[in-house]
């Protein structure tokens, strides 16, 4: 793959932008369930050249409501089903901690994006965050990633308790926003 390539990427949040989120955590791969459309919106960008990041926060481990051989196993059920679609995702970041550890990695610290961005050795300004969170879009735009809404999720709650950070784009969904960004995508 030409470099030129490689440093294409998207970075996702996961629950509620990829998949079915809960109030209750989802806890197994079992509670897992892709949101409609959103595994082959993965797959479109792959086609067009993009790899895909996700940086979910998922503090149901350091709470002990389920460890990290149930997320990998959630995260084997994700890349099955987006490989039957000709998706794959390149990169899984997550924070295991609850907002009491304090760490650097749990959004809307932008410890996790930091991170990608070194492995990737990509450009913020080049690179969109989607989430359907407040602090996925925060985390981004802290350090200069384009933040994308989506209205999954919490989109809609987020959407509608304002304050989002400046030059949010809106989309109705994974597919939606994968829509606009390739037809808008520099030549
Ligand atoms: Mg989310
Ligand atoms: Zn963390």
């Amino acid at each position: 793959m030409p470099t030129s390539t490689s440093r294409k990427l998207v970075i996702l949040d996961r629950d509620g932008v990829i998949n079915v989120d809960s109030d209750a955590f989802i806890k197994s791969a079992d509670e897992w369930i892709a949101l409609p459309g959103s595994l082959e919106a993965i797959a479109r960008l792959n086609q067009a050249g993009y790899r895909v990041a996700i940086a979910t926060n998922q503090s149901g481990i350091g709470r002990g409501l389920f460890d990290t051989t149930a997320l990998n196993e959630m995260h084997a059920k994700m890349q099955r089903q987006a490989a039957a679609v000709g998706g794959r995702i390149d990169a899984v970041f997550f924070c295991p901690h609850t907002a009491q550890d304090h760490c650097d990695c749990r959004k809307p610290k932008p410890g996790m994006l930091k991170m990608i961005a070194d492995r990737f050795e990509i450009e913020p300004a080049d690179t969109p965050v989607v989430g359907d969170s407040l602090r996925d879009l925060e985390a981004g735009a802290v350090l200069g990633f384009p933040t994308h809404l989506v209205l999954t999720g919490k989109g809609e709650k987020t959407r509608a308790a304002g304050g989002l950070p400046e030059g949010t784009k809106v989309h109705a969904d994974l597919r939606a926003f994968v829509l606009d960004f390739l037809a808008n995508e520099p030549a």
